[in-house]
């Protein structure tokens, strides 16, 4: 049933994109956002990904869905760059199947020329999944993406079951911290250890990490004071429409 309405969605594009700002608090600059998507249902008003995107997964319509949310979001940060005379950066949710599928690259390829936007301001995000199931091709489509000049970040790092071998083998930019480990925090002594031992691979490694579901001023502390610079969360914003983004980039 909600197939059949999924199709429906994708013949007349009854999505939306939202963005989440990427927050830089030092200094109090809004470096990118994050691109997250909402079906806009005739009836049932804003459905959220996490109820039509594992279905979408199991039905192959992630793939028109998700180059559907490349092309509008790097169409609406390049346009929004070129008016406001910003820099912003945009991270861009790719689904495994999405990933493995040929035409991936042409697809990304396409979208950097129709809108223009410096391929180094377009990230897409990746989980701990799409690298165990891909091995040797995820490597060489990863090199690919990153020869067109897009970064690479794994998404809910530590959550997925993959070994931390990967981080020798893969040209990786950037890691987001999953919010179940923010979550806890402040109280939770071991959720800092761990916190700090992330914060430590990801420097070695020369990773920016980026903890996300950040929620409220004492978390944001612990955070920073193990010395995280860059955050996502409720707390800095939550994600809205362009035209809401756009009002409060402006009144900055
Ligand atoms: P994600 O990539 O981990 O995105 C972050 C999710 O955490 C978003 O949920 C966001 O609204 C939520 N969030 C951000 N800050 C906070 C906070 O401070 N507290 C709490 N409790 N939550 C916070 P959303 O938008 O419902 O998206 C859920 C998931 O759906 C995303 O998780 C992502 O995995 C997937 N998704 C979203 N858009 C796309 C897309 O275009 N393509 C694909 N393949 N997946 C998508
Ligand atoms: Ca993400
Ligand atoms: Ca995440």
């Amino acid at each position: 049933h909600l197939r059949l309405e999924l199709r429906e969605a994708i013949q007349q594009k009854q999505f939306n994109l939202f963005y989440q700002p990427l927050v830089h608090p030092s200094t109090g600059r809004v470096k990118g956002v994050e691109a997250l998507v909402r079906w806009c249902h005739p009836e049932r008003g804003y459905i959220f990904p996490d109820v039509f995107i594992p279905l979408a997964e199991r039905t192959g319509q992630i793939v028109a869905i998700g180059q559907w949310v490349v092309e509008k979001a790097c169409l609406d940060i390049a346009e929004w760059n070129r008016q406001h005379n910003t820099q912003l950066t945009v991270s861009v949710n790719i689904s495994p199947l999405q990933f493995g599928r040929t035409g991936f690259l042409e697809g990304l390829n396409y979208v950097l020329e129709i809108s223009h936007l410096s391929p180094e301001l377009l990230k897409i995000e990746i989980t701990e999944g799409v690298i165990i199931t891909g091995a040797e091709r995820t490597v060489e489509i990863l090199k690919s993406v990153r020869a067109l000049g897009v970064q690479v970040a794994i998404d809910d790092f530590g959550t997925g079951y993959s070994s931390l071998a990967y981080l020798t083998l893969l040209p990786l930019k950037k890691i987001k911290i999953d919010k179940s480990f923010v979550f806890r925090l402040p109280d939770d002594r071991k959720s800092i250890k761990l916190l700090e031992a992330i914060y430590n691979i990801a420097k070695a490694f020369q990773l920016e990490a980026i903890p996300e579901g950040v929620e409220n001023e004492k978390q944001l502390q612990i955070l920073s004071m193990i010395g995280y610079k860059l955050f996502q969360g409720f707390f800095f914003g939550k994600p809205v429409p362009t035209y809401e983004f756009l009002k409060r980039l402006t009144k900055e």
